[in-house]
């Protein structure tokens, strides 16, 4: 469990990223570290790429179907035009996002913010993906959360890619992936077997 550092004692902001495959909660975990810093009294404001709609258009959802309220913003860098008046910055599946989002999230740590990112660390192609890498470099604070793999019941990092379509962006959720350990993402890259009924 991530526990908040003070805001007092620190001059500046902070940048947090939480990332893992697929079901493995992110969301959720942006969602319970925002409405704690809400109870300290914090200004939130979470974004979204415009792009992932497939739960809400305004809001960040989970899996779970929690969800909370958020800007959908196309370009990253419009993140700095809506940031001022908030003292904690959520940004929801940072790996849709263009590099610019690696330099806006620093620009907004330096202006005093603590900034939650959440993203996929690795593609369908297990790749790490997008700006997740860099971000992760940039980073105070990294949590790396896990699923369970659909298959044996280990921790899973991989997220694996159950539909025939191709191309690195496919949204969907469990009609088109499922979590796996590495083991079993590995065997079915090479056997194609299906999930367990
Ligand atoms: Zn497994």
């Amino acid at each position: 469990m991530f526990l908040e550092p003070g805001f007092g004692a620190q001059r500046a902001g902070w940048i947090e990223v939480i990332c893992g495959p697929m079901f493995s909660g992110k969301t959720e975990e942006l969602i319970r570290r925002t409405k704690r810093a809400e109870i300290a009294g914090q200004k939130v404001l979470i974004f979204k790429p415009a792009k992932d709609i497939r739960y809400d258009e305004q809001k960040v959802v989970s899996h779970d179907k929690n969800s909370r309220a958020s800007v959908p913003v196309v370009k990253a860098k419009t993140i700095l035009e809506y940031a001022n008046g908030a003292n904690v910055i959520g940004v929801d599946e940072a790996q849709f996002f263009d590099d610019d989002i690696i330099e806006v999230v620093q620009m907004l740590a330096i202006r005093g913010k603590r900034v939650i990112v959440t993203g996929l660390d690795m593609d369908y192609l297990g790749n790490p993906f997008g700006p997740i890498p860099a971000l992760l470099a940039v980073a105070e604070y990294i949590t790396k959360v896990h699923a369970i793999c659909q298959h044996c019941g280990s921790l899973a990092t991989h997220s694996y890619r159950i539909s025939e379509e191709e191309g690195e962006v496919v949204l969907g959720a469990k009609d088109k992936y499922e979590p796996r350990c590495r083991i079993c993402y590995n065997m079915g890259n090479i056997l194609n077997f299906t999930p367990r009924e």
